[in-house]
Parts: structure tokens; sequence; C-alpha cells
């Protein structure tokens, strides 16, 4: 059976004190849900995020991680320092990334190669932009993001993947992907990775939809049989909402 996972991308967002507010009323409730819970901070909340929850059923991530092992790159985090402190996946391909610092399908790759060189896992970002669906084009490149970025994998490697399928005009816009949306497009995902592997792997990976997930929509995407949680921007900065999101899978 696939996992069930809800993940806060935090993004540029909540200092120190902010962070411990957040994490301290988290952990009063993560024990009581099955779904895996995933939260990403910023590179300066990591560590204390993921000492302070360590004993708790939350798994603190990494919003990216540079795709070189290590070097002169100012200003930029390598795989296997996050995998030092504790931190063992990172969300890749992020729209925010793709389009304000050119990350590349290309790039993507690289990253998903050093994730996995140092034994971690990732959550790889794919949607389409409002004028590619549009044109009716969404399906075609979605199909290459997966190509590009992933379709190197072996089999074996799947174990570690998770997909996050974020339309890019959903994402902090408010216009959430109806449901029939989100499971079209979650099942032309599984379909695509399916024709290029098999039926029993692309069972067994977990796509979430990302796009303005809020605690009111949240159900009845999580109906979808494709839908196997979400990657929350905007409303997993409120506790309270974030923990509705889980509720509500
Ligand atoms: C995101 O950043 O991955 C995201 C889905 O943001 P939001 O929920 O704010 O649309």
């Amino acid at each position: 059976m696939r996992k069930k996972i809800v993940a806060a991308n935090w993004k540029m967002n909540k200092d120190l004190a902010e962070a411990n507010e957040f994490l301290s009323n988290l952990m009063q409730f993560v024990p009581s849900t099955d779904v895996e819970v995933l939260l990403a901070p910023s590179y300066t909340n990591l560590w204390h995020a993921y000492e302070t929850t360590r004993d708790f059923p939350v798994e603190i991530i990494a919003q990216n991680v540079h795709e070189k092992p290590s070097g002169a790159y100012t200003g930029e985090v390598s795989a296997s320092m996050l995998k030092s402190i504790g931190v063992n996946r990172a969300i890749i391909g992020h729209s925010e990334r793709r389009q304000f610092f050119n990350e590349t399908d290309e790039i993507v790759a690289q990253k998903v190669n050093i994730l996995l060189q140092n034994d971690m896992k990732l959550i790889c970002c794919i949607g389409e932009n409002l004028q590619e669906r549009n044109a009716n084009k969404h399906f075609s490149v979605i199909k290459n993001q997966l190509k590009n970025g992933l379709f190197h994998l072996h089999d074996s490697d799947w174990s570690s993947v998770v997909i996050a399928y974020e339309p890019v005009w959903a994402i902090g816009t408010g216009q959430t992907a109806t449901p029939e949306q989100a499971q079209e497009m979650h099942a032309f995902i599984r379909n695509t990775i399916s024709e290029h592997y098999n039926d029993s792997l692309a069972a067994q990976v977990s796509i979430l939809y990302g796009g303005s997930v809020k605690p009111q929509n949240a159900e009845t995407l999580f109906t979808n049989p494709d839908v196997d949680g979400a990657l929350v921007g905007g409303a997993s900065l409120e506790v309270n909402h974030f923990i509705e999101i889980i509720q509500a899978l």
C-alpha cells in the first residue's frame, strides 16, 4: 500500500520563535495520526526543527538541495550537509525554483541523483503553467518533466521518490484544481510511470497534490483514488489549518 503523506512547505517564512510555536502545537497532534507528516522549514530552522521533533512522528525535510556534492557554490547547501544533521529528504523542482532560480529538468535530474547517492529521499514537483494548460499542452508538459527528471531511475530507486503534482496556476493563487482535474492528472502520471516501468511499481508511488490546498477543499481532493496526500504552502503556515488538512486525509 502506498503512503499517505501531507507535507508542509513553509517557503521563506517563519523565524526561529515562530517555528518553535508551530512545532510545539504540531507535536501535540502528530502522535494521533497515521498520515506521514513532513515539514520543510527554511535552512536556518532545519537543525532546530529536527532536534525538537526527533521523538515525534514528523519528518523534517529540506525545501531544496544543490546538485553538486560540494565546492565553490556560495550560499548553497549540499545533500551530505543535510544528511549530517538528520535531514533525509528534500523537495526538488518546485515551480518557484524553476521560475526564479532557473531550475531546469536537467538540474532536477542531477538533484535526484545527488540525493539518491546520499541515500536520501525526494519529493519531485511537476506541474504545468496556465498558458500550457490553456493550450491543452498540460499532459505533454507533465510527461516531459517525468521523462527528463525521473525516468533515468532504476526500479529500485522509486521507493525513495514521491511526486507532487502542482499546477503552477494553482500555487498561492487560491485557485485550486478541481477534484476532477487533480484525479485526471494524477491518474495520467501513474499511467505514464506504469508505461515506462510497470503497474506494480506505479501503484506504489505516492502522488501528492499541491496548489492552494486548504482545510475547506482538502477532503474532496483526498477522495480521489490517485491523490495520496498534499504538499501545502500557504495553509501550512497556520498550525490549525495544517492539522485540519492532515485530518482530512
Ligand atoms: C507549494 O508551495 O508547494 C504550494 C502548493 O503552495 P500553496 O499551497 O500556497 O498553493
